[in-house]
């Protein structure tokens, strides 16, 4: 688990800030749910065969005896929240999420185990238009924070019927090639079968090449509505790649299932991933909702941002990841001028302005080197001068402009007019 240390913070902050952005443009609204959740809900909702459930969660058993579980994942809960709260009976909702999550996983570059996402749920949606607005809200902030090398992977993973028929065509071929599995995917072979399909392991997937594919067992239906999607993403101009082994880590997927990768990222590339869930709510016991979300991962997001900044130093995600200056810098010494500046930097401050109060009674020097370093617009000094007649004196650190002398109210207007 990591701290965010204030330079990732602010770059977070702009990160957010054009999510925000994107989903109030598409008419979402927030919901936020409790980190902690009773196990059941993950057991049921995810499945107990996946890594997540398996061998991922941090669980444990409360006060009052009841097994809890730090959320792994967001679409659980919401779902949960929807139904208790009778959100589903007034009608669709589409919903966006944001916050830590928590999986006991092998940490390493883009992988922990607090790490954070923003998450996307249309719920009550079943057209494929619902496929390919939910997808093309992804690929659209994706492309708005200025990353470059996006992919878009996707399958139809067909419906539960279609499934079990692949699956068991699956396993008797995996049978027959069991000795050349990597451990991992033997020990899946009698727990989950089609995660064996999306094994990282190389010789794995070099075999699985040869393996059937849940394309060739979709039924007419399946491929005719995974057709429709791809057909709406060719409308709107979003590239994408099929990919027949993509099946995601968790049980709740059916049909449409997609993944966005970055060529920046290495092993860990997936920064996010998504899919259609028409059974999940069912399955949480509330009434029949198609539904279709996607989650990605702030951490991922971040790393792909900071290589795009570095790649063009000019481009959107450098905008981006650059710090925020300081409007005012506030030099003050003398006991009466240290009192005063504390007061006018609160005015400023009330007037919007982001200003820096210079706290250490350090000489004047030393107090305009800080300043200058600051990469503050404007320093207002207020001296022992300036306090007898409660006046303070501007300086322009940056560029053109001249040095003048106020009182506050002047002073505060005066740099207004500067923004
Ligand atoms: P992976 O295949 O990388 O393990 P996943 O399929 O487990 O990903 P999802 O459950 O689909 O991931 O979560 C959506 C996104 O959340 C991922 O694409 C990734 O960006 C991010 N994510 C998942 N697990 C982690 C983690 N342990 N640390 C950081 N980010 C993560
Ligand atoms: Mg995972």
């Amino acid at each position: 688990m990591v701290d965010l240390l204030p330079e990732q913070t602010r770059r977070w902050q702009a990160v957010e800030a054009v999510a925000l952005e994107h989903f109030r443009c598409a008419g979402l609204d927030e919901i936020r749910t409790p980190l902690l959740e009773f196990t059941e809900l993950f057991a049921r909702g995810i499945g107990e065969g996946t890594d997540v459930v398996g061998k991922e969660m941090y669980t444990f058993l409360d006060r009052g005896e009841r097994s809890c579980t730090l959320r792994p994942e967001g679409t659980a809960s919401v779902v949960r929240a929807a139904m208790q709260h009778g959100l589903l009976s007034q009608g669709s909702q589409k919903l966006w999420y944001g916050g830590p999550m928590f999986r006991y996983e092998r940490p390493q570059a883009g992988r922990q185990r607090q790490f954070h996402q923003i998450g996307v749920e249309f719920l009550g949606f079943c057209s494929p238009r619902s496929d390919a607005e939910a997808i093309s809200l992804a690929w659209d902030l994706l492309s708005d924070l200025g990353i470059k090398g996006l992919k878009l992977e996707i399958n139809s993973l067909g419906t539960v019927e279609d499934r079990n028929r692949f699956r068991a065509e699956l396993v008797t071929w995996l049978e027959e090639h069991v000795d050349q599995l990597d451990a991992d995917s033997q020990a899946r072979l009698a727990t989950n079968p089609l995660r064996i399909l999306d094994s990282k392991d190389r010789d794995t997937q070099l075999l699985l090449k040869e393996a059937p594919t849940l394309m060739k067992a979709l039924s007419k239906d399946s491929v005719t509505r995974f057709e429709e999607v791809l057909a709406l993403l060719n409308t709107l101009q979003i590239p994408y790649q099929l990919n027949p082994r993509l099946v995601r880590g968790l049980d709740y997927y059916g049909h449409t299932a997609f993944e966005i990768t970055s060529d920046q990222l290495g092993a860990q590339a997936t920064v996010c991933g998504g899919g259609r869930y028409d059974g999940l709510i069912q399955q949480l016991g509330g009434p029949v909702t198609p539904a279709i979300g996607w989650a990605l991962g702030m951490e991922r997001l971040l790393l792909v941002i900071s290589a795009a900044a570095q790649a063009d130093p000019d481009g959107p995600a450098a905008r981006l990841t650059a710090a925020k200056p300081l409007f005012v810098y506030v030099i003050n010494r003398g006991e009466q001028a240290e009192l005063q500046a504390l007061a006018f930097a609160r005015q400023l401050r009330g007037a919007g302005m982001a200003v820096e109060l210079d706290g250490t009674s350090a000489s004047f020097g030393k107090q305009f080197k800080r300043a200058d370093r600051s990469g503050a617009q404007w320093a207002a000094v207020i001296g022992d001068e300036e306090a007898k007649t409660r006046q303070v004196r501007l300086k322009p650190l940056l560029g053109e402009g001249e040095e003048c002398q106020f009182n506050w109210q002047d002073a505060t207007t005066y740099l207004m007019e500067q923004r």
